[in-house]
């Protein structure tokens, strides 16, 4: 399967801002974009006009990094979400919020996404008493999401505790940290996303 391999910070940096893909580092004075702040490369400096195609692609991309899905993944959200009823881009917003990797992130059970892909792969969770190890996986309201024995018990959990514990779970979940459990209490509505995407934009890149 292809996968991104160079710098995670590169993303960040081309997207203009935090996509919180490192986990604890995200957090301290070591961020590249706030020693960077401008585009990787050699013309990344260079002050370019952005045509509204640019506008758009740029936002798509950012949503796609922030996730961590590839183009053809995020193409099959976006069709999904023309699909249901509502609103698409708000939609799509929360197909993406309702997967696996990120409500195991959102919950403060890993760092970052990415972290959390790593450890869902590794079978560290279930899903209402079933193991789940596919990232992509999409939730449900009434899921009750849980981290096994193994990894509780291991100092992955304790440190991962110590840094995502503070950050407060999102009202649409429920986390009880005595027996590392969390729950989809429902769905989540875009006041509850706080991602500062500006998801009509990627709806008219789709649907040029
Ligand atoms: Fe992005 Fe985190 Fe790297 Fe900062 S440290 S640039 S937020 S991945």
């Amino acid at each position: 399967m292809a996968r991104y391999t160079d710098s995670s910070c590169k993303l960040c940096r081309r997207e203009g801002e935090k996509l919180f893909l490192k986990g604890e580092r995200c957090y301290t004075n070591k961020c590249a974009i706030s020693k960077r702040q401008y585009a990787p490369g050699q013309h990344g400096q260079q002050r370019k006009k952005v045509s509204e195609y640019g506008i758009q692609l740029r936002e798509k991309q950012k949503a796609r990094r922030f996730y961590g899905v590839l183009e053809s993944q995020f193409r099959n959200y976006f069709e999904a979400a023309v699909r249901k009823k509502g609103v698409t881009g708000e939609n799509l917003l929360q197909i993406l919020e309702l997967r696996m990797d990120n409500v195991v992130h959102r919950l403060g059970m890993a760092t970052s996404r990415p972290e959390a892909r790593q450890l869902l792969r590794h079978g560290h969770f279930t899903v209402n008493g079933a193991k789940v190890d596919i990232p992509s996986y999409i939730l449900k309201e009434g899921d009750v999401i849980c981290m096994t024995e193994k990894l509780r018990q291991s100092p992955k959990s304790k440190s991962v505790s110590e840094i995502a514990g503070g950050k407060a779970v999102p009202k649409w979940l429920d986390y009880d940290p005595e027996t590392f459990t969390g729950k989809v209490l429902t769905l989540p509505s875009r006041e509850d996303i706080d991602i500062d995407i500006k998801e009509h934009l990627i709806v008219e890149l789709y649907s040029k």
